[in-house]
């Protein structure tokens, strides 16, 4: 009997997954789960070039539907997944079980909500975490639409730098000392702290968010500091989390993520996990990633461990954001870095931030600097 493998959540681990089994030439059935009604397309766009208006949206999209009828690859983009029925072996949505021999989940994750009391009677509050939401955001984004964009990570960045290029006026408020705080070093976050209030975003740092009121047709935002900002729309980028539910449901283990082990196998032999949803051990901790190169190469390990090659996953991380013109490139991981070497970097206004645990060079921040980036990814083996 042929096997069948179910993909639950049709985003970047889950093409991934469909698409190197095939290459890997499984014969089998693949059908791919999604809720989102469109097909597979890529996420970073949408806080960049498309939520600018400066991407098509079929160029979103892997591949086109033609591809997938090649590959024999069914995707029911409409379909969520209501449970996974591990003693029949089944996946079930609202109109059918579907027998599985495997399934991978590669439901990825969701925004985390501003608290429900915050946003009572008002309508303008954003989140960015698909299309809809970046067709819903892209709408607002004029000139002179006031935005507070609440969170100083890389999509509360990222999104800054897209509502100032559309002309709208930002400010941005980060509840830690500093933007950047968990993912970066303080050069690199001077370094986009600069580049942000020089394009003229009004960013404060070390103040959260303590209430927003709706004030006539605008929201009045409330800061910790006691000072307020009159806005037309808020958009939050203050983290996700990984979508568990199905897992915990189905008795799977979940810590911070579906717990899979170093072949990217959950707590059942015929179920697996990858990408944004997946938590595994990492030189000894627990760890989630949320990148696009990650989501590939778990998905593709999965694919090969599904086949039976047994091999080991081993993360190679890399991640990247634009802003205005400025490209950030990191290589590696900098977590438990004890200190960050800041070099400038050949090409003008370019920087290199290195980051050392224990005299060994773990991670490069690279600024501007493709070059610099390329010679940190061979020099950390990635
Ligand atoms: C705006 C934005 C910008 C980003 N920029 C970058 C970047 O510059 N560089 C980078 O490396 N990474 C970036 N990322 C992160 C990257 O996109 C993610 O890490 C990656 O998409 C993770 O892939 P995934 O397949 O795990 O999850 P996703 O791509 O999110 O796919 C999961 C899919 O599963 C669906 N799903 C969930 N539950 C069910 C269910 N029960 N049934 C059916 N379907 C379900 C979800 O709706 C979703 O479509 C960005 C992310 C966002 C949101």
């Amino acid at each position: 009997m042929a096997a069948r493998v179910m993909i639950v959540g049709a985003g970047q681990a889950g093409f991934a997954a469909g698409a190197k089994l095939r290459q890997l030439g499984f014969e089998g059935s693949i059908t791919m789960f999604g809720n989102e009604g469109v097909m597979p397309y890529q996420r970073p766009p949408l806080s960049k070039a498309y939520l600018l208006g400066k991407l098509e949206a079929d160029r979103l999209s892997f591949r086109n539907e033609t591809f997938f009828a090649e590959q024999d690859i069914k995707v029911l983009n409409n379909e969520p997944v209501l449970k996974i029925d591990r003693i029949d072996r089944q996946v079930v949505t609202t109109n059918d079980r579907f027998p599985y021999d495997n399934v991978i989940l590669a439901t990825g994750a969701d925004p985390i909500r501003l608290p429900a009391r915050m946003c009572e009677g008002i309508t303008n509050i954003f989140y960015l975490r698909n299309k809809a939401d970046a067709d819903r955001l892209g709408a607002i984004m004029k000139p002179d639409t006031r935005l507070l964009v609440v969170g100083g990570g890389y999509i509360g960045l990222e999104v800054a730098a897209a509502a100032r290029q559309a002309g709208a006026e930002v400010t941005l408020v980060e509840m830690s000392p500093r933007i950047l705080n968990r993912v970066a070093a303080e050069p690199t976050a001077d370094y986009f702290r600069t580049l942000h209030i020089s394009k003229g975003v009004d960013i404060r740092e070390g103040v959260g968010l303590r209430d927003l009121k709706p004030e006539g047709a605008a929201i009045k935002a409330v800061l910790d500091d006691d000072s307020s900002v009159i806005v037309d729309a808020v958009v939050a980028g203050i983290g996700v989390r990984p979508n568990t539910e199905l897992a915990e449901a189905a008795g799977l283990k979940t810590d911070g993520g579906i717990v899979v082990d170093k072949f990217g196998c959950a707590t059942d032999p015929h179920i697996w996990a990858a990408g944004d949803c997946a938590s595994f051990i990492h030189n000894g901790e627990m760890i989630r990633i949320e990148s696009v190169p990650h989501a590939i190469d778990q998905a593709e390990h999965v694919a090969r461990n599904i086949l039976g090659e047994a091999t080991p996953y081993c993360p190679r991380p890399w991640f990247w954001s634009d802003q205005y013109q400025t490209k950030l490139q990191i290589a590696g991981f900098n977590r438990g870095y004890e200190r960050a070497e800041t070099l400038a970097s050949a090409n003008e206004g370019g920087l290199k931030v290195s980051y050392f645990k224990e005299n060994t060079l773990i991670a490069v921040d690279c600024i501007n600097d493709a070059r610099g980036f390329m010679m940190a990814k061979r020099e950390l083996g990635l």
